[in-house]
């Protein structure tokens, strides 16, 4: 079992009430291979919301408190994004999960690029809260663009 962001899946929960479908995903889901999860939602996040971008670094420095998630209204909404990471991990350990693929550039969900703080769409190198926390615990977190090598390299071990 592997559990997917909830908007790969064709869910409109990203903060523009979109989603961000990826059929070869959505089907796993349908097979029910995969679950799914938005951990914006399981912050208390409702849709439609502001956008919001980490400032002062990435998900690992949110956790260890150095870096700070802000919508771009300015109001610091970094405990929910790291409410939103630890129910995201008990639902990963609740079914022994051991592959994630979550959304690229998001700031619960990026494993490669997030946004860089000031809101210009500027992508810089990082983690989003999420992803951090979930690979702290041993679990292999990858995005949509490369969940086909993670599925080559280990693909008796993620189904
Ligand atoms: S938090 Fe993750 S799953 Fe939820 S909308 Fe954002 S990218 Fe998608």
């Amino acid at each position: 079992m592997i559990l997917i962001s909830a908007c790969l899946a064709g869910q409109p929960v990203r903060y523009n009430a979109t989603d961000a479908l990826n059929l070869k995903l959505s089907q796993l889901v349908k097979e029910k291979k995969a679950m799914i999860a938005c951990p914006e939602l399981l912050g208390g996040f409702t849709i439609p919301r502001p956008s919001a971008e980490i400032m002062g670094g990435n998900g690992a420095d949110v956790l260890n408190g150095t870096a700070q998630v802000y919508e771009q209204t300015g109001k610091n909404v970094t405990q929910a994004y790291i409410d939103g990471a630890y129910h995201t991990l008990k639902i990963v350990k609740n079914h022994q999960i051991t592959h994630v693929v979550l959304k690229e550039n998001s700031p619960s969900c990026g494993s490669g690029f997030i946004y860089n703080g000031d809101f210009t769409g500027t992508k810089i190198q990082g983690i989003g809260v999420t992803t951090a926390l979930l690979q702290q615990h041993g679990i292999n977190v990858c995005s949509e663009h490369s969940f086909y090598v993670m599925l080559m390299e280990d693909n008796q071990n993620i189904f």
